[in-house]
């Protein structure tokens, strides 16, 4: 039901939109457009970078945004296709949902051809644009919920030669952790839909909340740029983090439920522990105040493992249930790369 202007297949540099069918109450025949750069210069990889995918995660839309604006064909080999903002709706509203129809497009996969418009988008990419990538590319960040140390981000795949290629590219984001994580609440994502496909999947959180430090969007657009030049889809030679004079990426992982703390009860959080700071079990790292009990003693949220303070609340307005902190342990790289988890 997606139509577009763009043809894959063509030589060059083209801008254009993938357009939806959606009606509204003044408007019966409109689309959406979700505007799309493909760039396509002789052979190569076939990149497909996406941001967006939640629209209160501001930071990889302005690296995609940037990049689509400054790339010409010249310093590309093969095809990279860019979409900055995926969930164009949630985008314009700075939400994580779609306002159109209340949809969590990583929560939408493999899709629905007729819809709604968020099932609809699901569903291009994973029937049209997936089988043309050999890497797909999905920027996240905490987005309004949750503040995130920067990091590039994964999943274990059980395919061992997937899985290296997908570490590879998560250590030439050159942030100071890459995370290796599950997922707590759902099924139907982007990243696992491409995965299943067989594809070299990368990913990020880059930070989080509605103000984004001006190192976080340097980080993001310098990692951007070295991932694709590590892809092979940028010309040019990828930069490690020794060239850069920092020490290597510390590599983490969460891969139990208790390394994802939930709020027992709803209140207002209060967090006592840096970003990136290591933390033992058993150790406080937040606390939570009954705005109509000041009486009432704060509800202690105690690390239950041990290993890094990776991500912790952004609102401090806080309901039952909400993610309050996320802890994450030093794995050695060898173990990730082949063993079975
Ligand atoms: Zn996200």
């Amino acid at each position: 039901m997606i139509s577009t202007s763009i043809n894959y297949e063509r030589q060059g540099k083209q801008q254009g939109y993938l357009r939806v069918p959606y009606s509204y109450n003044l408007a019966g025949w409109a689309n959406l457009m979700i505007p799309i750069t493909v760039i396509n210069n002789g052979p190569g990889p076939t990149v497909l970078a996406l941001a967006g995918n939640h629209g209160d995660e501001y930071q990889g839309q302005i690296a995609l945004m940037k990049l689509a604006r400054e790339l010409t064909p010249e310093m590309v080999s093969g095809r990279l296709i860019m979409i900055p903002s995926m969930n164009l709706p949630a985008a314009k509203a700075g939400t994580r949902l779609s306002p159109v129809d209340g949809m969590n497009l990583n929560r939408a996969f493999p899709g629905k051809p007729e819809g709604p418009v968020t099932g609809m988008i699901a569903d291009y990419l994973t029937r049209v644009l997936f089988p043309l990538a050999d890497v797909v590319m999905d920027m996240h960040a905490g987005g309004r919920g949750l503040l995130f140390y920067p990091c590039s981000t994964m999943h274990l795949v059980s395919d061992l030669k997937q899985r290296n290629a997908m570490i590879d590219a998560a250590l030439a984001w050159n942030t100071d952790f890459v995370f290796v994580g599950i997922e707590i609440a759902g099924s139907g994502l982007l990243p696992v839909e491409a995965e299943n496909q067989g594809k070299i999947v990368i990913t990020t959180e880059l930070g989080g909340g509605e103000s984004i430090p001006a190192e976080v969007h340097a980080l993001i657009q310098s990692g951007l740029r070295n991932v694709l030049t590590h892809c092979g889809v940028l010309k040019g030679q990828p930069k490690t983090r020794q060239q850069l004079g920092k020490p290597d990426s510390i590599l983490v992982a969460s891969l139990h439920e208790h390394d994802y703390l939930l709020a027992p009860e709803s209140g207002i959080f209060e967090t006592h522990v840096s970003l990136g700071k290591r933390v033992e079990a058993g150790e406080l790292i937040g606390s939570i105040h009954f705005l109509e009990r000041p009486d009432r003693e704060p509800l202690r949220i105690e690390a239950q493992s041990g290993g890094f303070l990776l991500a912790t609340r952004a609102p401090c307005l806080t309901q039952q249930g909400d993610c309050v902190g996320v802890i994450s342990e030093e794995v050695d790289a060898q173990s990730i790369r082949s063993k079975t988890f």
